[in-house]
């Protein structure tokens, strides 16, 4: 086998659509670069033909390999499945419905020529609608006030990697993986550049409100504690207020004898500590379920074939075979 500088992973759920032309515009942008490359198709257990369209790639392309999961399992897990499957010195990381450029591709790696080890190309908002810009924008600053890491605006996963910063990667077990905090965590020369935002080619996208919101909440959470020191700090100066608050009142009936109680202000504070407690004893859950979901060490997916073991050919696979003879 030659060895591979370039490996292209692309995780693919639902996108029989457009699969046959991304493959042919990424092999068209790669081509001219002369360098050895192989691509790492990731299939996320699509339910529609995908897998069957990767199978006829990979037999028709022997820089074509493929994994294919038993159901879906999510891009995160997806991407962690191609970066181990690749075998290049730099891997790229792209989308399948051509929202990411395949020409940007040759500029990534002459930039990774120039030394760098993670090559980021940020989208812009164009073409968005203004509500979940708006949204994401919102979210953008909330992540950079509360996390560690350092996460950027539309620098979403396509991108650059280089041999050492994959290993960075993979070394990192945890199974709660949220990859735009874990790109930055692992550090090394990393350059921006910018595109014009591209609508997806055919296909619809799978990140619904609800998705992206626990997406959100995934990102929040999965990089510190810092959400349960903020649940700390607002318990111990409400409980000062009220401490306050009672000497006050213990003063009050020294002083004057016995008012009429304030029913109202009773009420106010029971139910703002309840909903204090139940946030905090949220955010506290929400760690010990990530606990309990690291403890279980379960894999991050389970795969059904890959272009070397796909013996339960599907019939279009042979079909292709013999017609191609
Ligand atoms: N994807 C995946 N598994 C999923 C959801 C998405 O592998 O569960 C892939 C999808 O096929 C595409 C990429 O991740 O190649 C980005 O998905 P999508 O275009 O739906 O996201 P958007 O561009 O809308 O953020
Ligand atoms: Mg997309």
């Amino acid at each position: 086998m030659t060895t591979v500088h370039t490996s292209v992973v692309v995780p693919c759920f639902n996108e029989s659509e457009v699969i046959e032309a991304f493959h042919k515009e990424l092999v068209g942008a790669l081509e001219p670069t002369g360098t050895a490359f192989e691509i790492c198709y990731v299939d996320d257990g699509s339910s529609d033909r995908t897998r069957a369209h990767l199978g006829q790639l990979a037999a028709a392309d022997p820089r074509v390999r493929y994994t294919s999961f038993s159901r879906n399992f999510g891009k995160e897990s997806a991407m962690l499945a191609g970066l181990r499957m690749s075998a290049g010195d730099v891997v790229v990381l792209m989308d399948a419905d051509l929202q990411h450029p395949p020409h940007l591709v040759p500029r990534m790696l002459e930039l990774h020529r120039h030394g760098y080890d993670q090559v980021v190309a940020q989208r812009d908002r164009t073409g968005e609608g203004a509500v979940r810009t708006a949204l994401s924008q919102a979210y953008y600053r909330l992540v950079r006030r509360f996390m560690d890491v350092e996460v950027i605006d539309g620098a979403g996963d396509f991108r650059l990697l280089s041999r050492r910063a994959v290993n960075a990667l993979l070394a990192l077990p945890e199974s709660n993986r949220f990859s735009k905090g874990l790109f930055s965590w692992i550090g090394f020369d990393t350059v921006t550049f910018t595109y014009t935002n591209v609508q997806r080619a055919a296909g619809s996208s799978k990140w619904g409100g609800r998705r992206l919101l626990n997406y959100g909440i995934d990102g929040l959470l999965s990089f510190n504690s810092r959400p349960l020191r903020m649940a700390i700090h607002t318990g111990l100066w409400l409980f000062l207020s009220a401490l306050a608050y009672a000497l006050w009142i213990i003063a009050n009936v020294v002083l004057d004898g016995v008012e009429t109680p304030g029913y109202a202000t009773l009420i106010t504070a029971i139910v703002g500590l309840g909903g204090i407690q139940l946030a905090t004893l949220g955010v506290i859950g929400e760690y010990v379920g990530r606990i309990y979901h690291e403890a279980k060490r379960r894999p991050h997916y389970v795969i059904r074939e890959t272009d070397e073991t796909a013996t339960a050919t599907p019939q279009e696979l042979v079909r292709e075979a013999v017609s191609s003879k």
